[in-house]
């Protein structure tokens, strides 16, 4: 917390206080543990946005090779456009594109020794649901046992959304969603539609639906060193799926990379 606040702002986070329930395979419902959650304001973006305010940032621009003259790196994106002059290149990508983005630099011995984290990703079916009136107030979140859902939780109800109406977000399982990854978006949003009408016992339709497929929405697997840097080559790799999952491995992870650096110099 102290490192948000100083970098990001105290008002670029806030305490969700929604309250958040688990339902068991038996349809049996339970309270979360009443633990403090967090989560960015406006949206969840605004602590990366404000952590990154300060650094020359290209987005919306993939890189495809790495190419080292002299001892400097040069980053090409799918473009062809140059990127000159980098001593170190810190790669944040989930396993599979850092994989394919080594393979085309030549950096094989890296790149295979990734070979099981890129096996351990799994997908995630997602659907944001927009309804005129609050379809369900018995919980603001809760993870479910279902055979289609995971997790289901009004967006609406974190801090900061002023949202018209109540967006709910509702994401398949990995078993789920890896047994349809090819359904169309709009099947997707009716089977997980319907799973959430069972769930809660709502009935109405909503007045806006968004469907996302997340190919490398989260790792499973014991293979969790933390980060990975070479400095021979001047590469480093970091990313939730190094260590344990979620923001706070992704923060672990780079911070560690970074120190690791550090400590060399
Ligand atoms: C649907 C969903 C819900 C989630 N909910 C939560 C939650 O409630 N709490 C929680 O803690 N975590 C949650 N997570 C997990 C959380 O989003 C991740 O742990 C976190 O974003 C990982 O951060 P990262 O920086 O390691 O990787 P990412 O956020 O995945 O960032 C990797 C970036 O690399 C970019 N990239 C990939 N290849 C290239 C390339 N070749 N060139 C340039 N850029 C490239 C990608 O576009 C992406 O922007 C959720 C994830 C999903 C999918």
């Amino acid at each position: 917390m102290p490192f948000l606040r100083r970098y990001a702002g105290a008002e670029s986070f806030a305490l969700w206080h929604g309250k958040l329930g688990f339902r068991d395979a038996g349809g049996d419902w339970s309270d979360f543990p009443d633990d403090a959650r967090y989560v960015g304001v406006p949206r969840m973006t605004a602590i990366s946005r404000q952590l990154s305010a300060h650094v020359d940032l290209v987005t919306e621009t993939r890189i495809e090779q790495l190419i080292c003259d002299n001892g400097s790196w040069c980053l090409i994106d799918t473009s062809g456009h140059r990127y000159n002059g980098f001593d170190q290149v810190l790669i944040t990508a989930p396993p599979a594109q850092t994989q394919d983005l080594l393979k085309a630099s030549g950096l094989d011995p890296i790149a295979e020794s990734l070979n099981e984290p890129v096996e351990a990703v799994l997908p995630c079916w997602a659907v944001a649901a927009r309804f005129d009136e609050s379809p369900w107030d018995h919980f603001e979140g809760a993870r479910v046992e279902h055979p289609v859902l995971y997790w289901i939780g009004n967006n609406s109800s974190k801090p900061g959304r002023h949202d018209d109406g109540q967006w709910w977000v509702l994401h398949a399982g990995a078993e789920w969603t890896t047994a349809n990854v090819d359904r169309t978006p709009e099947d997707v949003a009716d089977v997980l539609l319907e799973a959430f009408s069972e769930l809660t016992g709502y009935r109405g339709s909503p007045s806006d639906v968004v469907t996302h497929r997340w190919l490398y929405a989260r790792s499973e697997g014991d293979w969790q060193p933390g980060h990975l840097w070479y400095p021979d080559d001047g590469i480093g790799i970091a990313g939730d799926w190094l260590a344990g999952g979620r923001v706070e491995g992704a923060f672990n992870s780079a911070f560690d990379l970074v120190t690791a650096i550090d400590g060399e110099h």
